[in-house]
């Protein structure tokens, strides 16, 4: 059936099913009759309300019925459900062996979502974290770098969770799982625990100026989402869900300074609650945009800011490929797992560089205290037309910044050698570490300067 045809025989159906309303045997649900509601419907969902007793739920039927004789659309009844409550069994059942339809009980899952009026539990966010799980299992981690895996991180698992961020307030053992998954999957490429992280989580969600990559805090997203309906609702927003809340609960008060209602389901309270948080926030406008509030703008007001790090600009401002640019970032916080750091941890005993042999292997001699390294680096830069020789890791760190600082393409050049260069150096250190394999200088001179050629 055509969609344009499906609307009209659904603009049938809510009509045959509204006029119930002026039916004198017909009641409404005791939730609905204020706002004339008998039913919702969501593409081909439908949702009928009406009183729980025998007449009512039967005159209901009667109209999905007679639709259904006029228009040849039926109802699975193998998918649909009963939702009874407040009514005696005897009523229950009775309603039940009349209508044929099998009883059904909340939690109940929508869209992928648990519909449920109590408080959201572990069990029944199972489904997210399992979804979570199966997605980084399906991905070949062992053959992503740390920025394709950050960008699965960001795109696919947080989109995941950003949709039932924005339905409900997750428990917080839940967020802490799911975190638990991605830092997983960041630092070991799987499901697991077993690996020391290299930065803590935190420090992910900074700001880049911060030295941060700006993944989403989870809590504080998903509470601003939340805040986001109240929003809403204190602007009485033209949505059906706000009307009714506004019919039955608000009424004349002033949504702002009001109690909090009793007898509001969880869901509900946690929406109300966030009340509080947008009244702490200042102007509220500050986070409107053309009338519609933006969680983004209001996340960046709240979010932990930190502090701005001398080396932003290496890292923001690089157009050098995203894995050597997320070496880089290690580097610059001496976070790469050099030998002398394992030694550190008692991973190893034996901390000697072997590219070179003659020191240990700490990030200062690797960049480019080592001579296999700085023999690297000069070749780069000859090749590159720029007159200087390799000096320490913090004398080569203050050129790069400074360069960085630059729009001119031959600074965003000499950023780009800088990356791919330190990227490729610990390319080839791997290389021999665990294959014993090392590739000489002037292939990887070579490799560097593709690479630079292909960025810019
Ligand atoms: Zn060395």
């Amino acid at each position: 059936m055509s969609p344009f045809l499906f609307a009209i025989g659904m603009e049938y159906l809510s009509r045959c099913l509204s006029l119930l309303g002026k039916s004198k045997e017909f009641k409404f649900h005791p939730r609905c009759k204020k706002i004339d509601l008998t039913h919702l419907m969501f593409a081909d969902d439908l949702l009928m309300f009406a009183k729980g007793d025998d007449a009512s739920v039967s005159l209901l039927f009667e109209a999905f019925s007679k639709f259904s004789a006029a228009s040849g659309l039926e109802a699975n009844m193998m998918k649909s459900e009963l939702y009874l409550a407040g009514v005696p069994e005897s009523v229950a059942l009775s309603i039940l062996a009349k209508i044929g339809i099998p009883r059904g009980f909340f939690p109940f899952r929508y869209l992928g979502v648990p519909l449920s009026t109590k408080k959201l539990s572990f069990t029944d966010c199972k489904p997210l974290i399992e979804k979570t799980v199966a997605r980084v299992k399906s991905w070949s981690a062992k053959l992503l770098s740390y920025a394709g895996r950050l960008q699965l991180i960001r795109s696919v698992l947080f989109g995941i969770q950003l949709y039932w961020c924005q339905i409900f307030i997750m428990p917080k053992k839940v967020l802490k799982e799911i975190q638990r998954i991605c830092r997983c999957f960041l630092w070991i490429g799987a499901e697991g625990n077993s690996r020391k992280a290299l930065i803590a989580w935190d420090q992910l969600c900074l700001p880049k100026i911060c030295g941060g990559w700006n993944l989403k805090d989870l809590p504080l997203w998903n509470k601003l989402a939340v805040a986001k309906h109240c929003w809403d609702l204190s602007l009485k927003a033209d949505k059906l869900w706000v009307k009714w809340i506004h019919t039955y609960y608000v009424k004349h008060n002033d949504f702002w300074t009001m109690p909090i209602p009793n007898g509001l389901s969880w869901s509900l309270k946690k929406i109300w609650q966030q009340r509080e948080t947008l009244s702490s926030s200042g102007d509220l406008q500050k986070f409107v945009t053309a009338g519609k509030f933006k969680i983004q703008r209001m996340y960046n007001h709240l979010r932990h800011q930190g502090e701005s790090v001398g080396w932003k600009r290496i890292f923001c401002n690089s157009h050098a490929s995203p894995k050597s640019v997320f070496i880089v970032w290690l580097a610059l916080q001496d976070r790469l797992a050099t030998k002398e750091r394992l030694r550190r941890w008692n991973v190893i005993a034996d901390s000697v560089c072997c590219l070179c042999h003659s020191t240990d292997e700490s990030r200062d001699h690797l960049f480019f205290d080592c001579s296999y390294s700085a023999d690297i680096w000069n070749q780069v830069l000859q090749r590159s037309g720029i007159h200087r020789t390799a000096g320490t890791w913090n004398e080569e760190v203050q050129w790069v910044q400074k360069a960085s600082r630059s729009t001119r393409s031959k600074a965003r050049m000499c950023n780009s050698l800088f990356c791919e260069t330190v990227y490729s150096i610990w390319l080839a250190r791997n290389s021999k570490v665990f294959s014993n394999q090392l590739d000489n200088s002037l292939s990887i001179v070579n490799r560097i300067l593709f690479r630079v050629a292909c960025n810019s």
